[in-house]
């Protein structure tokens, strides 16, 4: 058996979040040290973090080893999060020292608990009483022995916060010192429950049992828009708080949290944890902390949660499961919802993937047999699906310049008299896509990218969504130097709530786009306006179809479906079918029944029709069927590689190298494809070249991978990532 503590003196191996490829061998400090406590240990003339890895390799020489400075004041790490990272980070091809990073990202782990003030009812009544005093008091009262900070205090009283610090003078306010980070209040799985519907009930029965057998299992859960899949996994997460597990629950999108929190808050009576980008540095050490004690029973997060320091996870939703979001695309490049089975099937823990629209992946994995299945069939309430139709672009009377047809144009008009909400969804941002010269046929480009720059008329600047690189509206061709002949190309959203707001004057447009708002908490107020009837007409990108409840909304018209369709991305198929049921999901949730059309100039493709049909099992299987004769995903096993560098021959000249000794996989019967130029040939300045390796599902693909990338020595600017079952082709 591993040696779980390690006295003075005794050889440990570190790992630390520096960028070296080993752990280090220290000797343990005074008082001794746990298996994975958190430590400070010097490297260099530097204090660094680090895990207690193991015992030390002693291959040094004793004397010259240094000793830990100190263990930190936090929970060592379970057993079960090294197997994790040390998996996740064979997986994804990472270094330990990235995955620990992935772990630790809470700011001041190794600071002694901060204190705070807080304040409640003293023991002296104060001499003079005036009204304000009497507010505080009252407050104090009304709330027993329970103490709050001096703002929450002066906010509840409705007095400023001198009135507070004058009755701490006279003691009949208690002033005493307390630990800022302090357990998150209990959770009762019994509050505010609500009766379930059959169909819910017998999926709720489903995955209770599961979470009570305590060991792992994956339940894809599937079920439209509305049909209550939140409601069911919510038991799933009460049997959790139950068996007295911990439970974490993921979504896709920051600006989905405050609703959902708002749910939680009235399923359980009280407030999960947060764990996502919006959540200021204090709250998230916080977080980090009372997880890893244990005294955060319900965390809701971003995918990086997954990488939070669990006492006993006992089951893991991920909500949206289809959603690419999941797919972190730069740093670590790990998929989110593939982690997180890793991490539940280590845990014994249980994992609820919901989606309206799940990923061919999961399907797939149901159809064999690994996961179990729990489907809602209809939506809660009287809601019905929407109806859904194609509207065939090649025979509608429009100018050019102009994206509503007649038809739909109809149909909004319809909406608009009856007092109801119409959605125009285009999944683009920004104004226009492409500016053109008139003159000289120029577009305008991004100076470090190999793309054009999109105008984003509201922000009045050209931007390139690729770095993200903005500069003015030029006013004369950068090429030709004529003046008035920069022309706008395409729609951006911008431009439609333009069209939009010229064809139905009388009407209140609003756009729904992740760029216009400066925070997520204006984005947030935003989304509820409209949610509350305050527009006719929403223009929005795909921000729109995760999640948000407009019960005003009873038409989605999508301006063009046929978008999603082209480039080469074998998901192309997948994500516009899910895409477009998703958007189309939004219309008619409450009383009101829903229309959702579809604006397309092939009405006859194969994946319209699916989305028309609304025959999902059948898209499935024929999507299926294809993957499977190409041997791709989920079927075979695919990693891509980008190499980079400001030098285009350079990066040339390993492709080709690393296309030719290729016998690493060879041996495992892997291909490589490449290299070619990426999709995008030029990012930031740099040079990017694609090999792509498609390999047996059973494959031992990551070994080989290592092997063949380690006999290149990456010199310079030179730059490679390996990216494990790739999500997108750029
Ligand atoms: P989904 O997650 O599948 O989109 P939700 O769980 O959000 O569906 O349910 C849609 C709406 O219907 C929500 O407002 C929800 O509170 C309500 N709802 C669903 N099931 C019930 C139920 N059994 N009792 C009361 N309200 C329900
Ligand atoms: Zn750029």
């Amino acid at each position: 058996m591993d040696q779980t503590f390690f006295h003075e003196g005794e050889l440990v191996g570190v790992l630390t979040t520096q960028p070296i490829d080993r752990v280090l061998d220290y000797k343990a400090p005074e008082g001794g040290c746990a298996l994975g406590a958190f430590v400070e240990v010097p490297l260099g003339p530097r204090k660094v973090l680090g895990v207690v890895w193991g015992a030390g390799r002693g291959d040094w020489d004793y004397a010259k080893v240094r000793s830990v400075i100190r263990v930190l004041d936090v929970a060592p790490m379970a057993d079960e999060m090294r197997q994790f990272l040390t998996r996740a980070a064979d997986y994804t091809l990472t270094p330990m020292s990235a995955m620990l990073r992935l772990a630790t990202r809470a700011p001041g782990l190794g600071d002694a608990p901060s204190m705070r003030k807080v304040y409640r009812l003293g023991s002296v009544e104060p001499d003079r009483m005036t009204d304000a005093r009497r507010k505080v008091l009252d407050v104090l009262r009304d709330y027993g022995g329970l103490s709050f900070t001096l703002k929450e205090v002066a906010e509840m009283a409705g007095v400023t916060s001198s009135v507070v610090k004058g009755l701490v003078k006279l003691g009949a306010v208690a002033e005493e010192d307390s630990p800022r980070d302090l357990p998150y209040p209990r959770l009762d799985p019994d509050y505010g429950r609500k009766t379930l519907t059959d169909d819910q009930e017998t999926g709720a029965k489903v995955l209770r049992e599961a979470v009570r057998s305590q060991t792992y299992g994956t339940t894809l859960l599937k079920g439209v828009t509305g049909s209550g899949k939140t409601e069911v996994y919510l038991e799933a997460v009460a049997e959790c708080l139950r068996v007295g597990r911990q439970a974490l629950v993921l979504l896709p999108e920051i600006a989905l949290t405050s609703e959902f929190i708002t749910r939680v808050e009235a399923r359980f009576g009280m407030k999960p944890a947060e764990w996502h980008s919006g959540v200021t540095m204090t709250e998230r050490r916080r977080c980090w902390k009372m997880v890893g004690q244990g005294e955060a029973q319900l965390i809701v997060g971003a995918r990086s949660a997954l990488f939070l320091p669990y006492r006993d996870l006992g089951l893991i939703i991920v909500d949206e499961e289809h959603d690419t979001s999941y797919k972190q695309e730069d740093g670590v490049l790990y998929n989110a919802r593939d982690m997180t089975v890793l991490r539940a099937s280590l845990n014994a823990a249980q994992v609820v993937l919901a989606s309206a629209t799940p990923s061919l992946e999961s399907w797939a994995n149901v159809e064999a047999g690994k996961y179990a299945r729990v489907t809602l069939t209809a939506r809660y309430g009287a809601a019905l699906l929407p109806d859904m139709s194609a509207i065939d672009m090649r025979v509608e009377d429009l100018p050019g310049s102009r994206w509503v047809s007649p038809t739909l144009a109809g149909k909004v008009r319809d909406r608009l008299e009856r007092g109801e909400q119409s959605l125009l969804f285009l999944n683009r941002r920004g104004y226009a896509p492409v500016t053109i010269c008139r003159g000289c046929g120029h577009q305008i480009g991004c100076d470090d990218c190999d793309a054009t720059m999109v105008e984003h008329r509201f922000l009045k600047r050209l931007m390139c969504h690729q770095c993200g690189e903005t500069k003015p509206m030029p006013t004369v061709c950068p090429s030709c130097e004529a003046e008035d002949k920069l022309a706008p190309v395409g729609p951006g959203v911008e431009r439609m709530a333009e069209e939009a707001q010229a064809l139905f004057p009388e009407a209140r447009v609003a756009v729904l786009s992740s760029d216009l708002y400066g925070s997520a908490r204006a984005l947030k107020a935003h989304i509820e306006s409209i949610a509350r009837g305050e527009a006719d007409v929403i223009v929005g990108t795909q921000l729109v179809a995760k999640g948000h409840n407009f019960p005003k909304l009873t038409l989605v018209g999508v301006i063009d479906a046929d978008l999603g369709l082209q480039g080469s991305d074998l998901r192309a198929a997948e994500r516009t079918f899910q895409l477009m049921r998703q958007v189309a999901g939004r219309a008619g949730r409450a009383e009101a029944p829903g229309e959702a059309v579809l604006q397309t100039f092939q009405p006859e493709h194969p994946v319209i029709r699916a989305i028309l049909g609304g025959d999902e099992e059948a898209f499935w299987s024929a999507e299926a069927g294809e993957r499977r004769a190409a041997g791709v995903p989920p079927y075979g096993r695919m990693a891509g590689i980008v190499l980079s560098s400001t030098d285009v021959q350079e990066v040339f000249d390993l492709g080709t190298a690393m296309a030719r000794q290729d016998a690493p996989l060879r041996q495992i019967g892997a291909q490589v494809f490449g290299p070619a130029p990426a999709p995008i040939a030029r990012i930031r300045g740099r040079h990017r070249v694609r090999l792509l390796v498609k390999a047996d599902k059973a494959a031992p693909l990551q070994q080989a991978l290592a092997a063949w990338a380690g006999q290149f020595k990456l010199r310079g600017e030179l730059r490679m990532a390996i990216d494990i079952d790739p999500q997108s082709f750029y």
